[in-house]
């Protein structure tokens, strides 16, 4: 089957993230806002690779599991790999997993007014062009991806408003967030192979139709760090996790997997003149 993508390998005009008014081997920064340490690598490990021997400045903030817990060191050597700087960890606890922030509420728990306040510092500390995060159903589905994707667009808007949070910093606004997601058609070619059995009558699969999709990043060129940085959360590849069942596929679905990127796009700032109507 043919994927209806923007862009294939070979197509004279790549898409990017729009980096256009910028030059982003100076000046261009990336922060990523991921659920758990291995998400990182897993959904935008490609695009962090990419941008950061673009000369981008990159960063990715976590939202759960502690400082001294083993998932956070293994963030650290994945962040290392990927080029993206030192953890930032909101310090929660992983839905499913009490002893990743011990004391602490889960992530999910915690009140939003805190949640997003925590972001909203680490956001104008950073000062990122733009922000990537899960699409709205974190990807599959995971309680902490949901409320990610969730507080991270509430985040992003507070972060220009000097009324919200003024210890947190002075406001800023990034352009855009751009959610990872995944082409539905290309869920449906794989869904087999990856779970074994067709999916089920009703059941929710991953991603959107390709047509909502705004850009698709051609990593190729860094698929063997994106799955080094995978590979640095040991823990995870032992539980049998995500890893686990891209490893068992058959090696060009999987290089077809690791190889692409694709992004929905929320433009937060204005790029048009001032219009009497919404659209267009
Ligand atoms: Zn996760």
């Amino acid at each position: 089957m043919r994927l209806p993508v923007l862009a294939t390998k070979g197509d004279e005009r790549p898409v990017h993230l729009r980096t256009a008014h910028y030059d982003h081997r100076m000046d261009f920064r990336l922060l990523c806002v991921h659920a758990h340490p291995d998400d990182e690598a897993i959904w935008t490990g490609g695009t962090l690779a990419k941008y950061a021997d673009q000369g981008a400045t990159t960063a990715v903030v976590t939202c759960t599991w502690a400082a001294g817990t083993r998932r956070a060191a293994e963030l650290e050597r994945s962040l290392d790999i990927l080029g993206a700087g030192a953890p930032r960890l909101l310090g929660y606890a992983d839905a499913r997993n009490a002893a990743s922030a011990p004391g602490a509420p889960r992530f999910v728990d915690a009140p939003l007014e805190e949640t997003v306040g925590r972001l909203v510092a680490q956001l104008r500390q950073f000062r990122p062009d733009v922000v990537l995060t899960y699409d709205a159903y974190g990807g599959y589905g995971h309680p902490d991806h949901v409320h990610a994707h969730r507080v991270t667009l509430a985040a992003v808007e507070a972060s220009g408003y000097d009324q919200l949070y003024p210890e947190a910093g002075e406001p800023w606004w990034p352009r855009a967030v751009y959610l990872a997601t995944f082409p539905r058609e290309l869920v449906e070619q794989h869904y087999e192979s990856l779970f074994g059995a067709p999916p089920g009558p009703g059941q929710a699969l991953m991603g959107v139709p390709a047509g909502r999709i705004a850009v698709h990043l051609d990593v190729a060129a860094w698929k063997e760090r994106k799955w080094a940085a995978m590979h640095a959360h040991e823990s995870e590849v032992g539980r049998g996790a995500s890893m686990t069942l891209l490893t068992s596929l058959p090696e060009p679905a999987r290089t077809q997997l690791l190889s692409n990127e694709w992004y929905r796009r929320l433009p937060f700032t204005e790029e048009r003149p001032l219009s009497t109507t919404l659209e267009p």
